[in-house]
């Protein structure tokens, strides 16, 4: 019987390319249909004089795992020399790079600044490559700073000009009110009188009152409302969540069994014993998605292991706690308060959210574990805690936060946590005396 074989001579096109790590500065891609590790023609200038270091090597951004270049600066590799249009990466909006323009454009600017750079050392008569052959061109911009910088706002002004003629990414955010509205969130009014001139935080009192004394921040304000109805009140925000996650997860994160644990040292979040590191295992690709369903089968016996009454979770979370101190440490979650407040959680939550909470973090640690709400409020009752609520709260001028669209979005589509937000309106102005 004869046999049809691919035809091995032909190449491959490399048509169906995936980035590997978009926010490294010189971009590899892989191909889906020979894995071949490319470069673009185009990264040139950088990878021979800029980044040399990084032009045969990347990190994969979900495995953490390096990779290598096996086609390096191929033709037509990039999506700009495909004539397609390139996905935006923002970076997070930080000092230095806040505008929409740094955020979005931070390869270009790079790579436009080192292009012109690279021209204006050339033209001093400066050599770009060191004697080993290896470029040179990073030391040279910070020997030559004022020049690189000012080349640098150069770009920054001509990017702005391109943009406004052409984007290439597309800065248009969605308003607060429209993510609440597809998310379904419902919002809470809460009148109240605010204190001027603000200093540092928002300080609010009730309405013709009068009384400067009471004057507290908002998510204290709606806390008291709340607890005037009847309710319970627990401040929440992240923390909480992370010892939770640190202190029920430890054995499932930290299991010797997994063979990409490995011995990592980091520096004590909480300040104690200045200097030392802390020195514990964990798995090289924490905290991704691909740390999640490369474990999914141990992840899932962890979860099912874990005690189904709160009796017993609670008795668990106690006896793991002074296990957890490296895992919690490591992810922030230190104080007393912290491992409190996650305690809490599993009285007010119950062991079924629980775990799908832990599920949701295991998931994608990094990109879940921040944005959440300001407060929980549930009614105590004999038989424990009922109608429980996550609020956000926030004052007439406050927007959401990236992190917390994030979590409003990712709680909308797959933890369905009862959630609102708590505004708190200006209808009532006095003056500070
Ligand atoms: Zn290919
Ligand atoms: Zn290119």
């Amino acid at each position: 019987m004869e046999q049809v074989k691919n035809d091995e001579h032909v190449a491959c096109q490399h048509a169906s390319l995936s980035i590997i790590n978009p926010y490294e500065l010189l971009r590899k891609y892989r191909c889906e249909e020979c894995q071949a590790v490319l470069t673009c023609s185009c990264d040139e200038d950088l990878a021979l004089y800029v980044l040399p270091h990084q032009a045969m090597r990347s990190i994969d951004a979900q495995t953490r795992l390096p990779v290598q270049v096996t086609e390096p600066l191929l033709a037509g590799v990039c999506h700009e020399c495909r004539g397609e249009e390139p996905p935006a990466f923002p970076t997070k909006p930080h000092r230095g790079a806040a505008s929409l323009v740094h955020r979005y454009y931070w390869r270009e600017i790079y790579k436009e600044t080192s292009h012109r750079f690279i021209q204006w050392v050339s033209k001093q008569g400066l050599p770009l490559t060191g004697s080993d052959g290896q470029g040179v061109v990073m030391e040279l911009s910070r020997q030559h700073r004022t020049e690189y910088e000012a080349i640098e706002r150069a770009v920054v002004r001509d990017m702005r000009g391109q943009h406004d003629k052409k984007p290439k990414y597309d800065f248009s955010r969605q308003s607060d009110s429209d993510v609440l509205a597809a998310c379904e969130v419902a919002t809470e009014d809460y009148p109240a009188c605010y204190v001027t001139p603000t200093i540092g935080h928002v300080q609010v009192i009730p309405i013709d009152s009068g009384d400067l004394e009471s004057a507290v921040g908002v998510e204290e304000f709606v806390s008291q409302r709340l607890r005037q109805a009847g309710r319970k009140v627990m401040l929440c925000e992240s923390r909480p969540f992370q010892a939770l996650y640190a202190t029920l997860m430890w054995l499932w994160v930290q299991d010797p069994r997994d063979s990409r644990n490995r011995s990592a040292g980091f520096g004590r979040r909480d300040g104690a014993g200045q200097g030392d590191l802390i020195w514990t295992m964990l798995p090289e690709d924490f905290g991704s998605p691909v740390h999640a369903t490369r474990r999914a089968d141990a992840l899932e016996e962890h979860l099912g292991s874990l005690p189904c009454t709160m009796e017993e979770m609670l008795w668990v979370f106690d006896y793991w706690t002074p296990y957890a101190e490296e895992l919690r440490q490591y992810l922030w979650a230190y104080s007393p308060t912290d491992v409190e407040r996650g305690r809490r959680l599993i009285q007010i939550l119950g062991p079924e959210q629980v775990k799908r909470v832990l599920r949701f973090l295991a998931d994608d640690y990094w990109g879940r574990y921040l944005g959440w709400p300001d407060l929980v409020s549930w009614s105590e009752t004999g038989l424990g805690a009922a109608d429980v609520e996550f609020i956000e709260v926030k004052s007439s001028s406050d927007k959401l936060s990236e992190d917390q669209r994030y979590w409003i979005l990712k709680n909308s589509e797959i933890l369905k946590l009862p959630f609102k937000v708590a505004k708190v309106h200006r209808v009532q102005r006095i003056i500070r005396p």
